[in-house]
């Protein structure tokens, strides 16, 4: 097989869009192919929990570019096939099919997979995981007015589809272990916020609690086996997390641990390979080493991968951010905290409209703003400033003038 100048990207999820997006908006001049194992062209994950599930957006109104674009910018699209192995020695990428891909630069674009609960019956019809299209289209047509949904975690996804189902009309529970939803992100008292909205939607919310198997009926999921009693249910959700996919770069003896391991330019321990996305564990110059799971990350990975490809300097140095849309709750958030951060309100919880700081060590280390809108930026340099819990609690203060 001859060698290659040109680029392989392996996933054919966001970042890899935005990889092949960058490379072609900077005159990129040699080959690109991108390689997914999904049907699709590549698409936006975050419709998938909230306006797909409503019945707000179809299915496929969210795709990046269609088909004629990557023909229109000289991208070879191979789709439905799985990468199987990588070839560092001979830089050949082999696919399942039988096919090989030389490259010069290649770049590790397989995202994460839904993390499976390993309890009896969780291989049953009528239990669902949600990570890809194919899996919220079974989902969605598993919902029914008055039918009953069990949710396994209290994570974004969780959530998000608790919401979603309720507005469906269905009876919702969700399990999970901790005594506060998402209090491992936000800490208690916002993950307290976040359970009274739920609840105040009618989600009924059993917390602190295991599930130890799924109820079988006429070969079906029927439930739920719990350490606090049954939860009957005619659909079950698993949304415990998600797990890097990580399997072709052990195998091609890459760095690996929790992601593959990459440095603030987006290269892993072999420098004519890249990792972006939710499968990078990444040097962050602010930060430190970050795996993130996010929208904007895949974007702007993808995008830094491309730059890193085409000679230019630039670095992992941006504060993550993410958005959530639950019931009539929205709001974006940006920093790192960890769950025991001090945290700051501005505002009333009960208003539903507010913003919340975490300080670390009395400097800002994340922000979030809650149904208040195009203040984002004004947070987002907040944040690694020390300042004062009263002033930034204090409305009276302008948010440009802490
Ligand atoms: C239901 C849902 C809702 C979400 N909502 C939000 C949200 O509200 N806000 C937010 O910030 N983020 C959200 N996210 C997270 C966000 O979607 C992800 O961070 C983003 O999709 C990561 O993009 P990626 O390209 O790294 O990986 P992915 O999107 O996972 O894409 C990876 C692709 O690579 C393919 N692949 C893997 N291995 C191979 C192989 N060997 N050969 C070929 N192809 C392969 C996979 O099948 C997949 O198509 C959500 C995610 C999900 C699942």
């Amino acid at each position: 097989m001859a060698a290659s100048d040109g680029t392989v990207i392996i996933g054919g999820g966001l970042a890899a869009a935005h990889v092949v997006q960058t490379l072609r908006e900077h005159g990129y001049p040699n080959g690109i192919t991108l390689i997914g194992d999904e049907p699709t062209a590549p698409y936006e994950r975050p419709p998938l929990s909230k306006d797909y599930l409503q019945g707000k957006q179809a299915a496929d109104a969210s795709i990046v570019h269609d088909a004629g674009w990557y023909a229109e910018h000289d991208v070879s699209l191979v789709l439905g096939e799985q990468a199987a192995s990588i070839d560092r020695q001979h830089h050949v990428v082999r696919l399942d099919s039988g096919s090989e891909h030389p490259y010069g630069n290649l770049v590790l674009a397989t995202g994460a997979d839904s993390r499976r609960l390993e309890v009896p019956g969780a291989d049953l019809p009528g239990v669902h995981l949600l990570r890809r299209v194919g899996d919220a289209e079974s989902l969605k047509d598993s919902f029914s007015a008055g039918g009953r949904l069990a949710v396994v975690g209290a994570g974004w996804i969780g959530l998000e589809v608790a919401a979603s189902a309720r507005q469906a009309g269905m009876e919702v529970t969700v399990v999970a272990p901790g005594s506060t939803p998402l209090g491992s992100v936000l800490g208690q008292e916002i993950g307290a916020h976040f359970a009274a909205l739920h609840r105040a939607n009618g989600v009924e919310l059993r917390l602190g609690t295991q599930v130890s198997g799924i109820i079988e009926r006429d070969g079906r999921a029927a439930g739920l086996e719990t350490s606090a009693g049954e939860v009957p249910a005619d659909v079950v959700l698993i949304a415990i997390g998600a797990v890097p996919a990580t399997g072709l770069a052990e195998a091609a003896g890459l760095d690996v641990a929790n992601g593959v391991l990459v440095d603030s330019a987006l290269r892993t321990s072999d420098p004519d390979i890249l990792a972006v996305g939710d499968v990078a564990n990444a040097q962050n110059t602010r930060l430190g080493r970050l795996r993130v799971e996010h929208w904007d990350n895949a974007i702007r990975q993808g995008t830094l991968a491309a730059q890193t490809i085409l000679g230019h300097d630039d670095r992992y140095d941006w504060l993550p951010y993410f958005f959530t849309d639950q019931f009539d709750l929205g709001m974006e958030y940006v920093g790192h905290a960890g769950p025991d951060a001090q945290t700051v309100i501005r505002g009333k919880l009960e208003s539903g409209e507010f913003i919340a700081f975490w300080l670390e060590d009395g400097t800002v280390a994340a922000a979030m703003n809650v149904n208040i809108w195009d203040v984002n930026d004004t947070l987002r340099a907040l944040v690694g400033r020390s300042i004062e819990p009263a002033r930034l609690a204090d409305a009276e203060i302008p948010l440009a003038a802490l």
